[in-house]
């Protein structure tokens, strides 16, 4: 296949970049080697459009983060992906370290920042632990889904004529005739320009590519996730002052209703895994910011890689091969920045940045239950599919479940229909609707049980049968 750009690595970052590119008017495929995207770091972190007066001003991070969480509402509204404004809160019994933080924000540019006495922050978080007195306010902090925004910035990029291809493994890359040849196990790409988003397999795709490899690190991140039903009110975002490793144990809620209590912050191989270690210093941090966290409501525990190189992003053009970026050590605010990463590399690849006229609409991912019960008694009427239930937490019918296994990216496993629709995110965690999906999928790709996956290859949700179905 012949492409002008070839992304390695379909995370929020790859697909912005994917995105923006087809938005452009290049000819763009977009590989990865996991079975959807955003499966990696951008499946599994706390979802929060930072406002930017955390990153060290001057670096690309404060740059990008500012210039990406400026960038997010008019994204967000042209995804129809949503993004809920409901600021953040640095809370702590230090007014210096809060003064601080809130002159960074102004080097940096922020707005909407402000000093809040404790009589100001229990009016927003009535909740707050006693010997909490001070806080930073940043309005503009808002929360998104990560995974809804990846997915659906990946087909946009399709409908405007962008390919992206799962299940990739990358086996070489020549140059022949002033063009990289690629080839997978499966596909060969002919392309000018390569962008290497791989996140934790950054170095593993830059030896293949001949490029820069970059001393990478690795702190993994534990959460508990809590259910809708908990009576802890969580208006905000809520961090503690932050500390040399990361901005600490936070609470934040989700776009869905939920609550996230987490990261914690351990230098870690790139395996996500929670710990019993991890999740007691969660219990014991979360207390420390709000009164009533009830533990018994959790309903899930997860964990995200961070990838670390330096203090700083590294966005560059390889030095070793031309028309290559290389862009590694992709940590927080890497969601933030996202899309601000996408236009500062068209810059590096001396791309305009215009986008073309014309451009398709993505349509929004709109479960039934979305819908006024007047059409959503038409839509069943019109599909029984609706009428019937595959996830009795989150009321997901299997109509939901079809839809999104026939949008544009092409799926085959049950985490991907669960980032898609929510199935499988409730308080059964996916007990009553787990073979449902499966079923669903079977269906609409016409595939064995063998071949449906519960995440990436490896993880299929059947060996094959145990006894003769006739
Ligand atoms: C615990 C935690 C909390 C965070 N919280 C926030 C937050 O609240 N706000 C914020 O702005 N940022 C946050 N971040 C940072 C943010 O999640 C990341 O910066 C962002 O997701 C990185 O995206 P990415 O596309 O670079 O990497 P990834 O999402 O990891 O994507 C990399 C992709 O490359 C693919 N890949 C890997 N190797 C290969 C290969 N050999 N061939 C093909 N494909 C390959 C992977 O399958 C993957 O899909 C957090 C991160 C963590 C871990």
């Amino acid at each position: 296949m012949k492409v002008d750009c070839l992304v390695i690595g379909g995370g929020v970052v790859g697909a912005a970049i994917f995105n923006k590119l087809t938005r452009i008017g290049k000819r763009v495929a977009l590989i990865d080697k996991a079975s959807d995207v955003a499966t990696g770091a951008s499946k599994a972190n706390s979802g929060i459009v930072h406002a930017g007066h955390d990153p060290e001003p001057g670096t690309l991070k404060a740059k990008l983060n500012v210039e990406g969480s400026r960038i997010f509402p008019a994204l967000c509204k042209r995804l129809s992906v949503p993004l809920k404004n409901c600021g953040a809160l640095v809370v702590g019994d230090d007014y210096n370290k809060v003064k601080a933080l809130y002159d960074r924000g102004q080097v940096n540019k922020v707005k909407g920042l402000e000093i809040l006495n404790r009589e100001q922050l229990l009016k927003i978080v009535p909740n707050l632990q006693d010997n909490i007195t001070v806080g930073l306010y940043a309005k503009t902090s808002s929360i998104v889904s990560p995974y809804l925004l990846t997915i659906t910035l990946a087909e946009e990029g399709i409908i405007n004529g962008g390919k992206v291809f799962l299940e990739e493994d990358l086996v070489s890359c020549k140059k022949q005739g002033g063009v990289y040849v690629v080839t997978t196990k499966k596909n060969t790409f002919e392309t000018k320009y390569i962008i290497n988003s791989a996140g934790a397999g950054y170095n593993e795709v830059a030896n293949i590519l001949g490029t820069e490899t970059y001393d990478i690190k690795f702190r993994r991140g534990e959460y508990f996730v809590f259910s809708k039903q908990s009576t802890t009110r969580v208006p905000c975002t809520i961090f503690p002052l932050p500390t040399a490793i990361g901005k600490g144990v936070l609470i934040t809620p989700t776009v869905d209703g939920n609550f996230l209590v987490g990261p914690t912050g351990q230098d870690s191989d790139d395996v996500t895994k929670t710990t019993a270690d991890g999740l007691n210093e969660i219990r014991a941090k979360a207390g420390l910011i709000i009164k009533d966290i009830n533990f018994k409501n959790a309903i899930r525990e997860f964990s995200g890689i961070r990838v670390i190189s330096g203090d700083d992003f590294i966005i560059e053009n390889s030095k070793k091969a031309e028309g290559v970026v290389n862009i590694a050590g992709i940590c927080s605010p890497g969601l933030t920045s996202a899309p601000a990463i996408a236009n500062y590399v068209c810059k590096l690849l001396k791309f305009p940045t215009k986008e073309l006229e014309n451009l398709k609409k993505i349509e929004p991912y709109k479960m039934l239950k979305d819908y006024p019960v007047k059409v959503q008694n038409e839509m069943i009427a019109r599909d029984k599919n609706y009428g019937e239930i595959v996830c009795k937490c989150e009321k997901i019918t299997k109509g939901d479940v079809l839809n999104a296994l026939n949008r544009p990216l092409k799926v085959r496993s049950v985490d991907a229909v669960k980032r898609r629709t929510n199935a499988g995110m409730g308080l059964c965690q996916g007990g009553f609707c787990f073979t449902k999906v499966v079923n669903a999928i079977r269906e609409v790709r016409k595939i064995r049980y063998e071949d449906v996956l519960k995440e990436n290859r490896g993880s299929e949700v059947a060996v094959g049968d145990i006894r003769d179905e006739n």
